[in-house]
């Protein structure tokens, strides 16, 4: 069917309808893993194994964010978000298809200004006076779904972190 590539995304935490008990345990993410290897050389299969999230904190381990980059998220009720994991949260709420293009939601300011966000909104945060704040930002995108989910506003760092001491489980 020209499929290129086939990606695989875990089982995830969310704000809504997430079950702690369907999470997989690590005996299952290997058994995943090796199913994949099956396919090497075969198929063209995206798929990075969570489990650096137990095991290490570094800031190239803190997954990248597509939300609004790569993609929209349209909710039933004609509104505009930029993850599919934030339907609920107001600030991440860029449109409404029933008033405006989807191309005009894409290039908006109010997504711009989302997804690039200033540092004055993370005043009282470690990502305020953060050297590596464009870096980790704008360029990889922080994952306000973790930040919400960890520290109830989206803007604060990314659980993942190395700055964050505590290990929380998010996959
Ligand atoms: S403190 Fe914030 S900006 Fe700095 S690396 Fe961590 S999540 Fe990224």
């Amino acid at each position: 069917m020209g499929v290129k590539e086939h990606m695989i995304s875990p089982y995830l935490k969310t704000l809504g309808r997430h079950d702690e008990l369907l999470f997989p345990d690590e005996e299952s993410y290997k058994l995943l893993e090796k199913f994949i290897r099956k396919y090497d050389g075969r198929m063209n299969i995206n798929y990075k194994s969570p489990k650096y999230e137990i095991e290490s904190k570094t800031l190239a381990n803190i997954q990248r964010c597509s939300g609004g980059r790569m993609g929209l998220v349209i909710i039933p009720n004609g509104k505009v978000t930029i993850c599919e994991r934030l339907i609920n949260s107001e600030e991440c709420i860029i449109g409404d298809v029933k008033k405006q293009s989807l191309i005009d939601i894409w290039n908006s300011d109010k997504l711009y200004n989302l997804i690039y966000p200033k540092r004055s909104k993370f005043i009282n945060t470690d990502c305020y006076d953060c050297d590596n704040y464009e870096k980790c930002i704008f360029d990889k995108g922080l994952c306000y779904a973790r930040s919400k989910i960890a520290y109830g506003t989206i803007y604060n760092k990314d659980p993942l972190c190395p700055r964050e001491t505590k290990f929380m489980r998010f996959v």
